[in-house]
């Protein structure tokens, strides 16, 4: 894959402080004046009384300080209010497209209000806007009829019944995470599966340290015996193994695969260490007669990930990692650090794959910020509207935005979480709306601050609702 964000040009390198002019253009300081900060004090003061000496003449000769501060409006545009900027942002954006980098918008729906508890605040309760939205879509918000209903429906439609949804969200692609096959949708919802089954070629016994990653490991080693080409058993060694992996990978693009999604923060760590053939290929050998311990059962894992890093664009696979909080009470957020993802990210055996840190890093927003500033990484902003409050929203997609425009990819994460009723395209709908809104209100915040003009914020805005994921995923415009 050719596609970096410096496709067009380097401007989009660099942090937004130091790619735009200020909005309104800053006076130029007549000599004296630029010379004040930097002058004697002895010729300070004097230029001081000589200017207020000339300011009391100006003001006695036309009766009117006012006067001179009514000139000087005349000739500087007065800049916008934060509302203003926010009306004019909203007003060109509102009927731009969006391709929603990451969802799981096909899954089934799961109301469950006893998992309420255990919840983020802004996720204890139906928002009463999607209880009125699984009235409208299925004409009751009692959470298991209106899921019997959808069900209903999508087996009835099939793609219709998305292509509807998605033009209905202004949404022209929403990529999908799932193991599954796509409704068709003629291209509107594009695949991502999850590339760590295949970091499971031999029994993992001692890998895991939570039902979580029991889990994990069990569905992974399940789908390597329906897909491995040896009648259900792994290939006999590791150079056989990474030839699967690359056929797989290949038979993934072929049909339809955009990307590819690793979920390894969650049950072990985003630490890929350097693993040397040799020895990979030893414990290959070892797994397949005795359980690997742990540690040893990471090293290989670790060795097949970073083939697959380095294989992703041979196959035009974007690679997405999560890299942010998940569903307590298992992960470990110092081990689903994003900082851990460095020592791959300035690899330079990597910088043709392009890597997506999935849910921005949250809650460690500003070094995920700070890693999108390299060429070949982006940062998706998936789930952070339906976790964070407007406020603090806005205060993260600002971060975001400081750092690097051009890296930022819309997205929901929309799913089949338990306070939904109705399925995970009741929630899309809101969390569209919010995530929206937050990015009206993050870019107009920054029209405020002098930072970008009006128009340089559209132009933002419309790089992160569609353009930034077009150029990424070579997408036409
Ligand atoms: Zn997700």
């Amino acid at each position: 894959m050719v596609n970096t964000k410096n496709t067009r040009n380097s401007y989009g390198l660099y942090p937004l402080s130091v790619r735009t002019m200020p909005k309104v253009e800053t006076p130029i300081p007549d000599e004296q004046g630029a010379c004040l900060p930097f002058v004697g004090p002895l010729h300070g003061m004097l230029t001081l009384f000589f200017l207020l000496f000339m300011l009391l003449s100006v003001s006695m000769s036309t009766g009117c300080l006012h006067a001179q501060s009514g000139y000087r409006k005349a000739v500087q545009p007065s800049p916008l209010t934060e509302a203003q900027a926010y009306a004019a942002i909203k007003a060109a954006l509102e009927d731009e497209w969006a391709i929603d980098n990451h969802t799981h918008i096909v899954y089934g729906a799961h109301y469950d209000e006893r998992l309420f508890g255990y919840m983020p605040l802004a996720m204890r309760h139906a928002v009463p806007e999607q209880l009125a939205l699984a009235r409208e879509l299925f004409g009751t918000d009692d959470p298991v009829e209106a899921a019997a209903i959808r069900d209903r429906k999508i087996k009835s439609e099939a793609g219709a019944y998305w292509i509807r949804h998605l033009d209905a969200t202004r949404t022209r692609i929403a990529l999908v995470n799932t193991m599954a096959p796509l409704p068709d949708t003629g291209g509107r919802m594009l695949w991502v599966p999850y590339a760590t089954y295949l970091l499971f070629p031999v029994p993992a016994a001692n890998y895991p340290r939570n039902p979580a990653g029991a889990d994990i490991a069990k569905r992974a080693r399940a789908w390597l015996a329906d897909n491995a080409p040896e009648h259900g058993q792994a290939p006999a060694d590791l150079p056989a193994y990474l030839a699967f992996v690359d056929e797989t990978l290949a038979a993934w693009a072929r049909d339809g695969a955009v990307g590819i999604k690793f979920i390894d923060g969650l049950t072990r760590t985003l630490r890929f260490s350097k693993v040397g053939t040799d020895e990979a290929a030893e414990l290959y050998r070892t797994g397949q007669s005795q359980a690997l311990g742990r540690d040893e059962f990471l090293r290989l894992q670790d060795y097949i990930a970073r083939h697959i890093f380095l294989k992703a664009p041979e196959h035009d696979l974007t690679v997405h990692i999560h890299a942010a909080l998940s569903s307590p009470p298992f992960l470990q957020l110092g081990e689903n650090d994003v900082r851990h993802l460095e020592g791959v990210l300035t690899d330079p055996r990597f910088f043709r794959t392009q890597f997506v840190l999935i849910h921005g890093g949250f809650p460690l927003v500003e070094d995920a910020a700070y890693l999108s500033l390299k060429p070949h990484v982006w940062v998706d902003v998936s789930a952070l509207a339906f976790f964070y409050p407007m406020r603090e929203l806005v205060e993260r997609l600002r971060i975001y935005l400081i750092y690097s425009p051009s890296s930022m990819l819309f997205g929901t994460d929309v799913s089949s979480y338990p306070s939904v009723p109705g399925g995970p395209e009741v929630q899309h709908i809101v969390i569209s709306k919010k995530l929206r809104e937050g990015l009206n209100r993050a870019l107009a915040g920054l029209v405020r601050d002098d930072l970008i003009t009006v128009e340089q914020a559209t132009s933002l805005g419309r790089g992160i609702l569609r353009e930034n994921a077009e150029r990424l995923y070579d997408f036409d415009g």
